[in-house]
């Protein structure tokens, strides 16, 4: 995480809150209560490392709202995660799970570490005692965690069993993304890059273009990056630029989707791909196209590189990939942003998806998931939109106003007890 970004975070996370209740002419009571995580717990998390000597690992869970339902969010792993950082991600949760109106409310977790220099062993050990120690704030109704950075279907299993084990019967609703041998749903992995594809041939209708040969660039070939090309593919569009943190390539023609992703298995990295031409992230960034999807990191786009674009739709697959400056600049040159809490929601609609059929000790078809998520990505869509003409505003604004007015819709409901 970049230096000082932490604060950033947080700071830029209450200045759109404030911006958005200014326009709504929100409560300020209902805005007052919003700016606050409603539960913070630190854990100090004491691990028998391999060697045999113990250490003491800080870990977080922050519960921000849940006016709308049970506190949802992931759990990341990261060295230099700080409260700051898992506060305004619980609030950015609180809005993803409202934008696409699943009952959830907000949540974030995780613990500094740096799983990249921790044996499996150790890691299971951390995930197994942080659990232990924030038992007492999730469950199925309470708060649900879920993957974030660093941690993934393994670590889920782990939490799951470890909360059973705890309560004596098995709980696989305390947490989703878990792996399918162990009450996980079908395409959850690929959900989020299903959830992109699915706003970014929305966004193409509304600027009347058509997918078949539309031209996609990828920054970033991760598990969302990747699963988005290749998904963008399959719509007879041609990914004619990918990249990843060591560089990009490039081909007019197309590339092979499935063959660059079995490069970058093979080598390690996107770049070198037979029949393409190596180019920097930089020049990715700026290339002529129909849709640009940066899927890598927050803050890609800026004030300094944001006149370069030459995009028609920006989809923002990363959380926070362009900054408010920037998003003016894109604003200005009339590029069609789909935001965050909206273009990256398809995982937390299938994560939800997962804790129904945990609820119902239910396993759906893989038809069966994809049609309720295609149904709900497009109907948060719509919403986004229609919100956005009738406040006259970007869709990045439009769809925090969407949130923000849900949430406070639930709050103004329920009232202030006592
Ligand atoms: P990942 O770790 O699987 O992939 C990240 C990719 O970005 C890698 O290919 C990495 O090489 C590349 N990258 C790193 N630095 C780069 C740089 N400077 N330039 C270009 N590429 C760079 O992560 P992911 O799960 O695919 O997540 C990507 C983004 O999507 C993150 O911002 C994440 O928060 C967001 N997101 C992910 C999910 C999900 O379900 N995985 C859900 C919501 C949001």
């Amino acid at each position: 995480m970049a230096e000082g970004g932490t604060n950033n975070l947080f700071n830029s996370a209450l200045e759109q809150l404030a911006a958005v209740a200014e326009r709504l002419n929100l409560d300020p009571g209902i805005h007052e209560v919003l700016k606050y995580p409603k539960r913070i717990l630190t854990v100090s998390v004491p691990i028998r490392m391999d060697s045999g000597k113990v250490e003491v690992f800080t870990g977080y869970r922050v519960q921000h709202s849940e006016a709308r339902g049970p506190y949802k969010g992931g759990i990341r792993y990261h060295p230099s995660l700080t409260l700051d950082d898992i506060k305004a991600l619980a609030m950015l949760m609180t809005w993803k799970c409202a934008v696409v109106d699943i009952p959830y409310g907000g949540a974030k977790g995780g613990v500094v570490c740096n799983p990249k220099e921790m044996s499996v062993a150790e890691i299971e050990r951390l995930t197994r005692r942080y659990t232990a120690m924030i038992a007492e704030v999730i469950g199925p109704f309470r708060d649900v965690p879920a993957p974030d950075v660093y941690t993934s279907p393994r670590e889920m299993a782990w939490i799951m069993d470890t909360y059973s084990q705890l309560h004596g019967y098995l709980v696989p609703e305390v947490v989703t993304g878990k792996p399918l041998s162990v009450w996980g749903s079908e395409g959850r992995l690929e959900a989020t890059a299903r959830g992109v594809m699915v706003c970014g041939r929305e966004a193409a209708r509304v600027r009347g273009i058509s997918l078949k040969d539309a031209t996609v660039v990828v920054q970033g070939y991760g598990n969302v990056g990747s699963n988005a090309a290749i998904l963008f593919s399959k719509q007879g569009c041609k990914v004619i630029a990918v990249s990843d943190s060591k560089g990009g390539i490039y081909s007019s023609e197309g590339l092979n989707t499935f063959k660059v992703l079995e490069h970058k298995e093979r080598t390690g990295s996107v770049i070198g791909f037979k029949g393409s031409k190596d180019i920097t992230n930089e020049e990715l960034l700026a290339l002529k196209c129909d849709i640009l999807v940066p899927a890598a990191l927050e803050n890609q786009v800026t004030g300094e590189n944001a006149d370069n674009v030459k995009t028609e739709i920006m989809l923002e697959a990363a959380n926070g990939p362009t900054t408010p400056e920037a998003n003016e600049i894109l604003h200005e040159k009339k590029v069609l942003v789909v935001p965050d809490i909206l273009a990256n929601a398809g995982g937390v609609c299938v994560s939800y998806l997962e804790w129904i059929q945990n609820l119902h000790r239910e396993h759906w078809a893989l038809e069966e998931v994809n049609s309720k998520l295609e149904a709900r990505m497009v109907s948060s869509f719509q919403d986004v939109c229609e919100t956005a003409r009738k406040y006259e505003v970007d869709m990045k604004t439009g769809a925090l106003m969407l949130a923000v007015g849900r949430v406070a819709e639930a709050f103004k409901t329920l009232g202030l007890w006592p």
